[in-house]
């Protein structure tokens, strides 16, 4: 029998990657149809051009499980590197009403990609104004909109992204791999007080690079 995204997301439950039933309807409404052409229901990454991939649904998952206390009604987060669309999608349907999901993307041409897969998803998303997405580089995050209760990195900083741990609330978290060749998934937090981050690592992970647009594509 072929595989469907339910099966996905449930085997997903199985693994107790997806601990809470928030992000198991977030990530149940966000069909990979919408957003991959190939293997569609695979746990595993899928090019969609430009040298980079969807994430794997697995990472999708841990990162929603990672920030889900912050991605709830009416939370302001940033999804840097937002490549297909998949996981600012998942989070706009967590913040709203009220919140406000922005994606940022360095390549012209995926931003497009990812408006285009989410209008077949969701078109609601953007009506509502829950969600924007944005060219630009990433790197230095998107402070037109900060700061953020959540913000989300879908490739590897080379080090800690202090402009990014810069564009958080008080009491806002930060979800990013960083490092060279071998990588780890860290968790940056601001205190509530606003005057301390802290800092923990979590999974080894492999991403593609956060990097410079000519480096990462030539025509
Ligand atoms: N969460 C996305 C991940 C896509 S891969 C998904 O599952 O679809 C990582 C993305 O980061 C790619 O789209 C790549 O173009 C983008 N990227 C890499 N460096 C960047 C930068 N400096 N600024 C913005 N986006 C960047």
């Amino acid at each position: 029998m072929r595989r469907t995204h339910a099966d996905l997301i449930q085997s997903l439950v199985r693994q107790r990657i997806i601990k809470t039933e928030r992000i198991k309807s977030a990530m149940l409404a966000t069909d990979r149809l919408d957003f991959s052409t190939d293997r569609l229901y695979e746990d595993a990454p899928q090019p969609i051009g430009y040298n980079v991939t969807i994430s794997a649904p697995h990472m999708h998952a841990y990162a929603l499980e990672m920030l889900e206390d912050k991605l709830v009604p009416g939370a302001r987060v940033l999804d840097v590197g937002s490549g297909s669309g998949y996981l600012t999608a998942c989070m706009a349907r967590l913040v709203q009403p009220g919140g406000k999901v922005v994606g940022i993307e360095h390549m012209p041409e995926l931003v497009q990609l990812a408006i285009k897969n989410i209008s077949k998803n969701g078109r609601s998303l953007f009506d509502d104004g829950v969600l924007e997405i944005v060219t630009g580089d990433g790197r230095l995050g998107y402070p037109q909109d900060g700061p953020y209760d959540a913000i989300h990195v879908g490739a590897a900083a080379s080090s800690r992204p202090n402009e990014l741990i810069d564009q958080l609330k008080p009491g806002g978290r930060l979800v990013v791999p960083v490092g060279v060749g071998s990588q780890k998934l860290m968790i940056y937090e601001r205190s509530t007080d606003g005057h301390q981050v802290s800092e923990r690592d979590t999974l080894s992970v492999s991403y593609v690079p956060l990097t410079d647009k000519a480096k990462q594509w030539r025509h």
